[in-house]
């Protein structure tokens, strides 16, 4: 079964993210924890934890098809020792919230060596971070997102993904989030059904489809193997719909949460209808 959502709102508390979910017709969905544009947040109260397990349970949410991303400040394989702390110390935060609202996945984009940092070295600082984060928590995994490979971001090719997954301690505690967006960008083809047969057989042999535990689906605005991370609306963009179309009919995407990131979220009612009309 597909369990298809959106990245949905947490304006006035994590507890109202199921019920913004529910009003598009999500099965699924994704959240940031706290706000996501500033370094510390005030814990989750007591009333908002209740809250939210409350509604998810009501809405029937299973944690498994809840996606909360971290922030976008966090670089976990910052090549300076300020930076990196920092990250480290909210990454952590974030995993504590996500295991006390009872979720099991935190999704995030692997970092960066900002031109500071051989590439692999700052690959190696990343799956520490990760340990790091692991060891200090229960039940809740890392989730590597592949990115566009914008700037100096690490995680656009699928060897980047493994050579992190090879290192982290506990490996039923990692897994990866693919972004249709993302992979077009970096020079991943999805562009055909045989594309993305040929894609996702790479994925498999380099990483490893197993540790596939999430979609991210999003057109995107710009030419593949762009390197530029720019979203657009299902059927907007340069993918057209057979990536989609792919996706929706293979089981390999199934009982995961697939979730949209796309611009206009006054479309993503239709759009989450429109991937559901696409399974055959
Ligand atoms: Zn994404
Ligand atoms: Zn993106």
């Amino acid at each position: 079964m597909k369990f298809i959502g959106a990245h949905v709102s947490i304006s006035g508390g994590a507890e109202n993210a199921p019920e913004n979910a529910e009003k598009i017709g999500a099965r699924a969905f994704a959240m940031f924890t706290r706000n996501q544009r500033r370094w510390k947040s005030p814990p989750l109260s007591a009333q908002t934890i209740t809250r939210f397990k409350k509604r998810c349970n009501h809405a029937g949410f299973d944690p498994k098809y809840i996606l909360p991303h971290d922030s976008y400040l966090i670089n976990l394989g910052h090549p300076e020792q300020e930076g990196l702390e920092k990250s480290r110390d909210a990454f952590f935060d974030e995993m504590q919230r996500c295991e006390q609202l009872g979720l099991q996945y935190l999704n995030f984009h692997p970092g960066s060596h900002l031109n500071k940092l051989a590439p692999e070295q700052c690959l190696d600082r990343i799956a520490q971070s990760i340990d790091l984060a692991l060891e200090q928590t229960t039940g809740v995994a890392a989730v590597i997102e592949n990115t566009a490979g914008q700037g100096t971001n690490l995680g656009y090719r699928f060897e980047h993904l493994a050579r992190i997954i090879a290192q982290v301690t506990d490996s039923s505690r990692v897994g990866v989030c693919l972004d249709t967006c993302h992979l077009h960008g970096a020079g991943y083809d999805i562009m055909t059904k045989s594309a993305c047969e040929k894609t996702m057989a790479e994925f498999d042999r380099v990483v490893g489809i197993g540790f596939l535990k999430a979609m991210h689906l999003n057109d995107s605005k710009k030419d593949f193997g762009s390197r530029v991370d720019r979203h657009e609306s299902i059927g907007k963009g340069v993918l057209g719909m057979a990536p989609f179309d792919f996706i929706m009919n293979d089981a390999r995407f199934d009982d995961m949460p697939l979730v949209l990131e796309t611009p206009d979220d006054t479309l993503w009612e239709k759009e989450i209808r429109l991937l559901y009309d696409l399974i055959r």
